[in-house]
């Protein structure tokens, strides 16, 4: 039985960054994954699959509605759906290849198979080749999460299904319901929307997108609706099934829903199946997650635990942060997350991005604060873009001026949030932000605005 200082369960962010990072801290490592390509959920099926097709259907939407504004006439613009999914599986397989190159490069042992806990320092791997054992100073468990199923809902793997089915359809459904309106209802939906489905979104709450700042989800349900997507909140599904080959989706409260296809995205689980942790006593909370502390320590000596299968925000940064943390924490004595500087991103058109806390979020701790916002409208690439729905709101302490929390949303977004939590990170002050010089014209000049504007002093507006 092969011997090492660091065993990890899971090949995806939280995994196979933590392996690297104690492969260069001198660890010897071994990891071990039950899917052939390593990158785990990200990058097999989530972050980057679904990027990918969030990227080409916005080519294709803006190919149709947005060149000739631009005097780009093209001919007819065609869909190539085959193209466009072999173009996606490309890029998977490339950086799921690419995380294998990096396991030889920092030499760590790649086991394939299932991972499971068989007492103390050892677990089994039960692949192709059978059954084997690896002995390690120190387990680490990042096996991710999988889909929350939905009581009455009969996932049959083609027409019910999940992301994974919603990144894959063959063919553009003519009407497609999506059970649940957070980040997959939102970006798949808004794929098969560009691409030409009638796209019915059912959400059991009375809003989308729970847990982001409220006027931000206001403002991107009216312009996702403008976009062709339906909105049904306050919507909760009894069932699906498949009948005569179309998608019956009942709701309690009103009457049923007929479809082509089913993408149910009401959340997800963390992924202990089969995974032996009862064999020595790990704890879980009251949601299946595994319990830890505050240095990802579960309640059993030797067995740690980081990303979705822990608590917290199921983010591939988040996991890989928490991976980071944990190596170096045991190999240094120090490694720490933010948590409050972690930041979140929806790659809808607009994109939504968020860091720190929300104007709600402050009221119900007591927090005073100022607040500064800028309408992208205001702002010279927005308009040289053609792309100038939103704004960037900053919240910033009433006598502290620290910034607490930075809401966007508007072009990229997700890469405008960088900055913000950069700021926070490093402790500034909405001033700090508002003396920084920023390029022009850029989108980033529209922070610089909002934090302006928390002292009153907005210039292009
Ligand atoms: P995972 O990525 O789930 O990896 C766990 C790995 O463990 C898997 O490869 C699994 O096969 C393996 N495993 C499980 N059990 C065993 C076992 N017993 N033995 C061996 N191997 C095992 N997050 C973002 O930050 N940005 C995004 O844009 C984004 N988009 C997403 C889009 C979709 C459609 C989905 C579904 C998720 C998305 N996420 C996104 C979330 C992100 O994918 C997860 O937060 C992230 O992958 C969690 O990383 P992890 O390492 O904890 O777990
Ligand atoms: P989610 O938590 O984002 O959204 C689930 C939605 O389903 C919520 O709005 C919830 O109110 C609703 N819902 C729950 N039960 C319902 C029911 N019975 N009927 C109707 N609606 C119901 O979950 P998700 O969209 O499935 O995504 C899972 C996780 O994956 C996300 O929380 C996120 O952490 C991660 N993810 C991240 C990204 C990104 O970073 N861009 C993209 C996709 C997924």
């Amino acid at each position: 039985m092969s011997s090492h200082d660091l065993i990890v369960l899971g090949a995806g962010p939280g995994g196979y960054v933590a392996a690297i990072r104690a492969a260069q801290l001198g660890l010897s490592v071994a990891c071990v994954e039950k899917e052939p390509a390593l990158g785990g959920t990200c990058a097999r099926v989530g972050c980057i699959p679904s990027k990918a097709l969030l990227e080409s259907s916005e080519h294709y939407h803006q190919a149709k509605t947005e060149f000739a504004g631009h005097g780009v006439v093209v001919g007819e613009v065609r869909l190539d759906l085959p193209a466009m999914m072999s173009r996606k599986d490309k890029i998977v397989t490339a950086l799921t290849g690419g995380v294998e190159g990096l396991f030889r490069k920092n030499k760590i042992a790649r086991h394939f198979g299932h991972a499971r806990i068989e007492g103390p320092g050892r677990i089994s791997i039960t692949g192709q080749q059978g059954k084997t054992e690896l002995e390690g100073k120190h387990i680490l468990i990042a096996t991710g999460s999988k889909p929350a199923p939905l009581k009455g809902v009969q996932f049959d793997g083609d027409r019910i299904g999940t992301s994974t089915e919603g990144l894959t359809f063959r063919e553009v459904p003519e009407t497609l319901v999506v059970i649940g309106g957070g980040y997959i209802g939102l970006e798949l939906g808004t794929v098969w929307n560009r691409l030409g489905s009638k796209v019915i979104v059912l959400e059991y709450l009375d809003r989308i997108l729970p847990g982001t700042d409220n006027a931000i989800a206001a403002e991107a349900q009216k312009i996702f609706a403008k976009q062709g997507l339906e909105f049904r909140l306050g919507t909760a599904v009894s069932g699906a099934r498949v009948e005569k080959g179309k998608c019956i989706v009942e709701v309690a409260n009103g009457s049923p829903v007929t479809c082509d296809r089913v993408l149910v995205a009401v959340g997800r689980v963390p992924n202990t199946d089969n995974l032996g942790l009862e064999t020595v006593g790990i704890a879980l909370d009251e949601r299946g997650r595994i319990k830890v502390d505050g240095h990802f320590a579960t309640n059993v000596a030797g067995f740690s635990a980081i990303g979705d299968v822990i608590g917290g925000a199921m983010l591939a940064h988040k996991a890989e942060e928490e991976g980071v943390a944990f190596v170096e924490h045991l190999v240094t004595g120090y490694g720490h997350v933010d948590y409050n500087c972690i930041p979140s991103v929806v790659y809808t058109e607009p994109e939504i991005a968020a860091v720190g806390r929300t104007e709600e979020q402050l009221k119900n701790d007591g927090v005073e604060y100022r607040k500064g916002t800028f309408p992208f409208i205001a702002n010279g690439r927005a308009r040289a873009l053609g792309h100038t729905q939103g704004l960037v709101k900053v919240l910033a302490d009433k006598k502290t001026d620290r910034i607490l929390g930075v809401h966007i949303i508007g072009p990229r977004a997700g890469d405008l949030i960088a900055e913000a939590t950069a700021a926070m990170s490093f402790g500034a002050t909405a001033e700090d932000v508002a003396r920084t010089c920023h390029a022009h014209p850029t989108l980033a000049e529209a922070f610089k605005e909002a934090a302006m504007g928390v002292d009153g002093r907005t210039i292009h507006i």
